[in-house]
């Protein structure tokens, strides 16, 4: 039995360091699961190009990836700056909602505009403004509707296009803005797999932008990234209503306390895993090897510690946009992870609800499988429900082999803890289905003559299906 690289899945973001062919030829190679397009850098161009190039080399190595279009919600940016400006501590700054010629200065007060002009209505004096992912922080000393009058508390530089960041302030901002809308056209012409939305709050916006998907032709999941207070408090509802969720660490970072973080991360993760949902752990796993080709020590443990959780994803963001060791950080989240994944004892999520006898079943067959020697799991799906079941399970040490016959389905299925995924036909006779499935695991090479499959499956009995776990012993 040829053992996975690991269980737990790695996405790359894709930028200027990785949208060549060969750098995606590499890092498919070195098992990128999912590759993330980020809205907040790409244009639509660039976006259909790079997909269809992705998918290309994806078929060409006969290892498709899925591809995620990360929506940027209901963002605030600061605007469009010629030059790079020196803020000072005390200097005051305004502002404003209109695009200002360059300098942005007018007198001794700084006009930098931002791209939210109802964002008066939400701010009063004694508010705390964060630019530039918090490194910026100001005081509000006024708010009008003209412009917002602050103080900077601290010596900095500020560049175009920076984040704004309000924490614990309703802003009021649609969940799914138009430029999302017109990105996520794009994603849907490109087949996306996934779309990530940015500032998830509530399960409403979830329901919302499915209602988009699903209007506009696309089967797509929905990941929910939460980032800020509002997602905290409702991640029961946000967790049913979603596909997966993304515990995004960098925003996160700025709308939480620092210490509360590890706290959410942990508490996300555990919810998931009951829930059944997959999640991803992202933002700053690798951040020191954008420029150093080893991690930091501290890095290795934050993400050591995310495989230990049992995050179904890690998260390169900046490390392959423009880093200067993409691949070597692929392969040093493999190294840490598989390492790792060793260290865990063999056990099945006690939290996790199945409901239907057949995914009640999968806890028995996923038992079986990390108890027999040179065993795996084999399942059949077409919602990616069962599949994604046994991911949840976490049946650390058993290879998880999912077969659908829906085409996008097994790049999804990517997502998943521990999941292999793979497209073939289903016949009516699933005893067909079940040994076409064996044939394509020997042709691949993942199984040998006298490994054990252990799969969860129809069975007909006289003129009956039933449901049935049974234990198959492959041979040449
Ligand atoms: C994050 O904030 O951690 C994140 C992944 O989102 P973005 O990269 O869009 O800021």
């Amino acid at each position: 039995m040829r053992s996975l690289p690991r269980h737990t899945k790695v996405i790359a973001t894709i930028g200027p360091a990785t949208e060549s062919r060969e750098m995606l030829k590499k890092l498919i190679e070195s098992h990128v699961d999912v590759f993330r397009i980020n809205m907040a850098h790409a244009d639509h161009d660039w976006v259909k190009t790079i997909s269809q190039r992705i998918r290309d080399v994806g078929t060409e190595l006969n290892r498709e990836p899925a591809i995620m279009m990360d929506v940027k919600g209901p963002e605030i940016r600061t605007g469009y700056l010629h030059n790079e400006v020196n803020l000072k501590e005390d200097d005051l700054l305004d502002l404003i909602f209109e695009a200002q010629p360059s300098p942005p200065i007018t007198g001794e007060i700084w006009q930098i505009e931002v791209n939210y002009d109802r964002l008066p209505e939400h701010i009063k004096s004694g508010n705390t403004i964060l630019l530039d992912n918090g490194l910026i922080p100001l005081l509000v000393l006024d708010s009008s509707p003209e412009k917002i009058r602050c103080q900077v508390k601290q010596d900095a530089t500020l560049k175009s296009r920076r984040h704004v960041n309000l924490p614990g302030i309703e802003t009021g901002l649609p969940s799914l803005t138009g430029k999302d809308r017109k990105d996520s056209l794009v994603g849907i012409e490109s087949t996306h797999d996934y779309f990530a939305l940015s500032f998830t709050r509530d399960a409403d916006s979830i329901d919302l932008f499915r209602s988009f998907l699903r209007e506009n032709g696309s089967d797509a999941q929905i990941i929910a990234k939460i980032e800020d207070q509002k997602g905290v408090q409702n991640i029961e509802e946000i967790i049913k209503a979603s596909d997966a969720l993304m515990v995004a660490r960098g925003d996160l970072g700025i709308e939480c306390a620092f210490e509360d973080l590890p706290i959410i991360q942990r508490k996300t993760v555990g919810s998931c895993l009951a829930g059944g949902k997959p999640v991803i752990i992202a933002t700053h796993m690798l951040e020191s090897m954008i420029e150093s080709p080893v991690p930091t020590r501290a890095e290795v443990s934050d993400v050591a510690n995310a495989v230990n959780e049992g995050a179904d994803c890690i998260m390169l963001s900046g490390e392959t946009t423009t880093g200067k060791y993409p691949i070597e950080c692929v392969q040093m989240l493999n190294r840490i992870s598989s390492r790792l994944e060793e260290e865990i004892q063999p056990g099945l999520t006690e939290e996790l609800k199945l409901f239907r006898p057949k995914a009640k079943m999968l806890r028995s067959a996923a038992m079986l499988a990390m108890r027999m020697e040179n065993s795996a799991v084999l399942v059949f799906t077409r919602s990616g429900d069962l599949a994604a079941k046994l991911g949840a399970l976490r049946p650390n040490g058993a290879p998880l082999f999912a077969f659908t016959d829906v085409d996008g389905l097994h790049r999804r299925l990517r997502l998943i803890w521990g999941i292999e995924p793979f497209l073939i036909d289903f016949s009516n006779d699933p005893e067909i289905t079940i040994q076409v499935a064996i044939k394509k695991l020997l042709e691949e090479e993942w199984v040998h003559h006298g490994d054990h499959l252990i799969t969860v499956t129809n069975v007909f009995a006289h003129d009956k299906v039933v449901e049935s776990i049974q234990i198959r012993e492959v041979t040449n």
